[in-house]
């Protein structure tokens, strides 16, 4: 069994469900959870999840008026958690908020409000339901995107996903490539090349875990985490 861990958001059960049933077995970890990085050392791969922005000052930029804090203690935690993962080349799919902190704990930096410095964005905040598709992108063939997604994809390249975020990746972290954009230019997905799976995505697959569109992103993880545990 792979053992997944999860870091905790304040809504955490749609990640665990959907890893669930992609075959791993979650367990949660934070900062306030004792124990949380001897969990991660045994653990075989990660998630990280949706929430509040990532405090601008990690990146080197002021606050802007729209700044909503994740929990406290949340930053420093999860920048711990990516460089522990990248320096062990843990299995990791970051998602939404996970994605931007990945960048930013890797040296990138993020669009802080789409809609004030995105001119002509489509809606990335469509709320409910939480599986209402909210735009399409577009994504990069001869990606591990692509291939983890592949059924999912019409006309050669476009995939419809949910969409609540008012942030997103501006300048990619070395290492990472671009794999997905949506229609007004918003880094949508990208993926740290060198890594044996390293994913993320800016969109929520874990809220389709009934239906399963997206259970092949958490299959993939699931897939590098066993396998590295073998
Ligand atoms: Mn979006």
């Amino acid at each position: 069994m792979a053992l997944i861990a999860v870091a905790q958001s304040r809504r955490t059960a749609d990640y665990l469900e959907a890893i669930r049933r992609a075959g791993g077995e979650p367990i949660e970890i934070s900062a306030s959870i004792e124990g949380s990085m001897d969990v991660l050392a045994r653990a075989d791969g990660l998630v990280l999840t949706g929430g509040g922005d990532v405090d601008p000052a990690i990146y080197g930029e002021e606050r802007h008026s729209t700044f909503e804090a994740a929990e406290p203690g949340r930053d420093e935690f999860e920048i711990a958690l990516v460089r522990a993962a990248m320096n062990r080349d843990l299995p990791c799919l970051a998602i939404c908020r996970g994605m931007q902190v990945m960048n930013v704990a890797l040296g990138g930096s993020l669009v802080q409000d789409i809609p004030d410095q995105v001119p002509g964005a489509v809606n990335h905040a469509v709320r409910e339901p939480r599986y209402a598709i909210a735009h399409e992108v577009w994504v990069s063939p001869d990606s591990r995107t692509f291939e983890l997604l592949s059924e999912h994809i019409e006309d050669g390249e476009v995939c419809q996903v949910n969409s609540r975020h008012h942030q997103a990746v501006k300048r990619a972290a070395d290492g990472f490539e671009v794999t997905a954009t949506s229609p007004d230019g918003v880094i949508e997905a990208m993926e740290h090349t060198a890594s044996s799976f390293c994913v993320a995505v800016q969109w929520h697959p874990e809220n389709f875990w009934r239906t399963g569109e997206f259970r092949t992103l958490f299959e993939g993880l699931v897939r590098a985490a066993k396998s590295r545990s073998a």
